[in-house]
Parts: C-alpha cells; structure tokens; sequence
C-alpha cells in the first residue's frame, strides 16, 4: 500500500480530480497554515471526509514566520488574561509529551541581571518565571520536560552566553520553554498526519466565492476551476480571511526577526532574553536555532493596507532589535551581521483602539452571513485547541455526524508512537532525528538519489536525501517549497543561492 503519509504530486492530481469528479465532503478547510491543517486533522479523525486547499504551498503564510516558540502562557499571565495562560500550558504540555515530542524541545531562556534592569524589574521577573513554574505543574508538565526555573551565578550566564556583557553582570535568571525545531515543519507534519487519516491535503488551490455548503476551487498551476459542495466551509486563511469572508475585521500586526551565525553571539546554548527598555514585560529574544543560526525577535507594529504575500522587515524595526540586545552585549552585533530577515503578520481580531501589543491573542469563531464559519486570531502553540472549537461548533450549526474528537492523543508523523508504516532500518544524522524524529531513518532509507547521506552544499547541515523526501513525501511542488518551507535554507540568502540548483535537479527526478 502507498504510503498514506506521502504527499506529492502524484496524489495530489489524484485527489484534485475526485473532487473535481463530484467526491463527497464533510467539510472543505481553506488555508494550510497551522489552523488549517490542525482543523483538517482534527475534523478527518474524527471520520469527516474532508479537504484542505492552499492557494499557495503549506505553511505559506504566516505560519512560517513565528518566532517557533510553543508559549507556556507567561506573558498572558502578566496581562491578566488567565484563561489563555492557561490553556497555553496544557496545550504546549499536549504538544511536548504527546503530539509532537520530536519537534518541540525545551529552550533555556536567560535574562542576564545587568545594572540596566533595577530591582523591581527584576523581580518582576523572577516572579513571573515563578509562575510560569505554577502553570507548567498545573498544566501535568513534568519538569523532566521543562525544567523549573532558577537563578544562576554569572559565570554560566557567561558559558550560555558568551558575548553577554561583563560589566556589573550579576547572574541571570533562567526559564524554560518550548521551542519548535522549525513552524513550517510542524505545519507538514500536521498536514500530512491530516492525510494518514484520509484527508485530501491540497496545495496550489485557490478558495473563492465560499458559502455554508460550496466553494469554488481553482488549480493555480493549470487555472482549471470548480465548485465543489460539502457539509461545512470553514475559512482558516489567516490575514486574507477577509477575502473569504468580507465580514471579518482584522487587524494585522507585524512581527520581525533578524538572523545570524550563531557564532556572531559566540554560540550560546540559551536565547538571550533582552527587557525592552521602558516596557514592562516586553523582550527582544536571540533564539539558537537549527543550521547553526540565531533568530533575533520580535517586533509588534501595526500593519494596516493591503496584505502582501510575502512581508517585508521595515528598516526602523531592524534598527530596534539591534539596538535592544546591544543593551545586553559586551561583544555587539551590527548589520553587517545579519544574514537574513523574515517579518510576519499575526491575524488578530480588530478590537478598535490601542496598540497592537495589548491586543487579545485569543481566537475568535465567526458565522458569516454566507454561512462560511471563519476562525481568526490564536496562536500557533493553541492550534489543536483551535480546531476542536472550530469542529465542534461546525459540527454543530451543519449537524454533521462525526466522532468525538480525539487529537489529544493523537501522535503526529514523526512522534515515537507514529513512526510511520515504513520505518527504514539503520541509524540517521541527529541533524534529521532533530527534524522528522521517529521518521528519520525512513528518509534515508527511502532515497534513491546518490550520496543520501551528503549535504546538499558545503557548510549546509541538510542532506540530499531530505530534498528528495521534501519531494516525495512532503508535497514539495517547486523549488520555494523545498528551499523555503520543508527546509529553511532559504532564510539566508546566499546559501538559498547555493542550491537553488540541487532543488531543480530533485525535482526534475519526479
Ligand atoms: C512574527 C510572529 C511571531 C509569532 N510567534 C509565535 C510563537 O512563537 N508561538 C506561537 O504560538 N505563535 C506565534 N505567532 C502567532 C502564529 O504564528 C499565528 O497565530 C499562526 O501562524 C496563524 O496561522 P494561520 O494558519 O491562522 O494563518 P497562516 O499561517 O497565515 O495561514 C493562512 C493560509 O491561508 C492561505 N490562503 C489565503 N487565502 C486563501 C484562499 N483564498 N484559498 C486558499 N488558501 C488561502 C494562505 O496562503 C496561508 O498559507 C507569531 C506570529 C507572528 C506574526
């Protein structure tokens, strides 16, 4: 039997021309970001025939462009929001133990106590790492998963961040959290567990004129287009939800990150955790990330006009995340350190005035007048919890019939408990066990390329065998697909440069 994990090309013309053959729905998703696909694998193991369209490739949107951290909840806490907190640390719990335990590891975060920051921010801190401990037990997180926070001497705030400035250093406080190994690469592997319980997981299809009942789908690689009609239409598409659904007012908000060689922060082994001068409760964080890079982040600026494909960083806030974690640097970065940038738009709900920080990140479930049931808002790390609400209020108001929702316990492709049908023998790089865990060993196993095992370019920690599985296993279409979501090559131009040609190559072999 095939593969029911795979997604490629093949299935993917397959599974367009039983829809376009009249195939039954139970519910149409629009969107392939992380809402989307957590909606289409909730609603297809439930026993839903279902369908997801992409216009573009999974993880398009801003999905791929977060600062890939799975929130325990903190700063809610601070806001008040309690409820949110809350569900954030039983559902990056689930995501840590039981979905996902292959993609999400813990991730040391350290403030440094540096003269700057006085006594009542620092134990503003404290406190709320403090808290963050009581949400992490409260939530059934053991601390073998996420240790409990603590105070350290400055000298291993040193070691774990060796350019932090020395002068007036006086020890650290240290948290934990979880950390994606890659967004886009959760998105996938969600998407394709969607596929594993038999939903069509379709990119390059455009959604238009959506109803309770029908929605016209448009293949964007040949223009070829029609209707199809299920029992729910439900519009996950992010910042363009609008276009689906006319009625939904959002408010976009703009995020920025920065990269770099890790070794321009000397190789830290914790993400510098930086305040922002004058705010309370606000940092600049520099994440180690895989490929040997840092990720500067975040910036939160209102973002109104027209939504662009891809966002663009706008020099001021480049100049802010330089500026505030010099505060914290003996050894300081500038921009002709940065070797990438990525900016994103969060899909908040527009509540009128103030800024977008204080805006809520809950998520909202809307009935259009068309009928179309839309959900906007959230957060990456809440997506499972997203779409048990959505399901469950579509199956509801469309009176589906389905089964009780079961991704709670439900392992992910990858996960030590789904390894897949065709785990392949022997052992695999730690830089793949890091990517696709139980699955590892298959994507070597099943290449039929020559040197599997070899980088794609000098310098570049992704093998051969991983485009190959991009392609024949992930649903990679094109050479962005491979270079900007299945692996983040792409973040950094001039190694994007290097091997845009060893993409064509793989996917000429289709
Ligand atoms: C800078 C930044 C950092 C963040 N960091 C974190 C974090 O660390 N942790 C966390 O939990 N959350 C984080 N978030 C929030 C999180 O990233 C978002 O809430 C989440 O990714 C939104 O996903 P989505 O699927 O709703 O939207 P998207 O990922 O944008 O997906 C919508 C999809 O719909 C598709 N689409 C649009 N129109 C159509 C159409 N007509 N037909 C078919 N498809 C269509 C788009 O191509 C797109 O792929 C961050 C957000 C930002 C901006």
């Amino acid at each position: 039997m095939e593969n029911p994990t795979a997604l490629n090309a093949a299935r993917r013309t397959a599974d367009l021309n039983a829809l376009a053959d009249g195939a039954e729905l139970d519910v149409v998703v629009i969107g392939g970001g992380i809402t989307g696909v957590g909606i289409a694998l909730d609603a297809a193991s439930r026993g839903l025939r279902t369908a997801l369209v992409e216009k573009h490739d999974l993880a398009f949107g801003t999905s791929r462009w977060s600062s890939k951290l799975v929130h325990g909840g903190l700063r809610y806490l601070a806001s008040g929001n309690i409820g949110i907190a809350r569900r954030s640390a039983i559902e990056r719990g689930i995501l840590m133990s039981r979905n996902a335990p292959h993609l999400v590891h813990a991730m040391p975060q350290l403030v440094p106590l540096l003269p700057a920051m006085n006594h009542f921010n620092r134990a503003m801190v404290r406190v709320g790492f403090l808290a963050g401990d009581a949400l992490r037990i409260m939530a059934g997180t053991s601390s073998s998963t996420l240790p409990r926070s603590r105070r350290i001497s400055a000298s291993r705030v040193v070691e774990m961040a060796p350019t932090v400035r020395r002068d007036g250093l006086a020890g650290g406080l240290l948290n934990y959290d979880g950390q994606l190994i890659d967004d886009a690469r959760l998105v996938t592997a969600v998407a394709r567990t969607a596929a594993q319980h038999g939903a069509r997981i379709l990119t390059y299809v455009a959604a238009s004129q959506a109803t309770a009942t029908s929605v016209r789908l448009t293949d964007q690689r040949t223009g070829e287009s029609f209707e199809v009609k299920a029992g729910a239409v439900i519009n996950a598409a992010g910042v363009w939800g609008g276009d689906i659904d006319p009625a939904l007012k959002l408010r976009p908000s703009r995020g920025t990150h920065l990269v770099f060689d890790a070794a321009a922060f000397g190789n830290p082994t914790a993400a510098l955790t930086i305040p922002i001068p004058g705010e309370l409760n606000r940092f600049v964080f520099a994440m180690p990330e895989q490929l040997g890079r840092i990720y500067l982040g975040l910036t939160d600026e209102d973002a109104p006009g027209p939504i662009p494909d891809v966002p663009e960083p706008s020099s001021a806030e480049i100049a802010f995340l330089l500026d505030t974690v010099n505060t914290a640097l003996g050894t300081t970065v500038s921009s002709s350190d940065v070797i990438g940038s990525y900016a994103g738009l969060r899909p908040l709900i527009d509540t009128g005035e103030g800024r977008t920080a204080d805006v809520s990140r809950d998520h909202a479930i809307f009935e259009s007048p068309t009928g179309v049931i839309s959900v906007v808002g959230g957060k990456l790390t809440e997506y499972r919890y997203m779409a048990e609400d959505v399901l469950n209020r579509a199956i509801t108001v469309r009176a589906l019939r389905a089964g009780e929702c079961r991704t709670r316990n439900l392992p992910l492709i990858g996960a030590a408990a789904n390894p897949g049908p065709a785990a392949g023998p022997g052992n695999a790089p730690a830089s793949l066990v890091a990517r696709y865990g139980a699955e590892a060993a298959n994507v070597v196993a099943v290449a039929t390329c020559e040197r599997p095992t070899e980088p794609v370019a000098d310098g570049i920690d992704v093998t051969r065998a991983e485009f190959e599985y991009a392609v024949t296993h992930e649903g990679a279409l094109d050479v962005g697909d491979i270079l900007d979501r299945r692996t983040r090559i792409g973040l950094v131009p001039r190694d994007r440069d290097q091997v845009v040609t060893v993409a064509e190559e793989f996917l000429a072999l289709r």
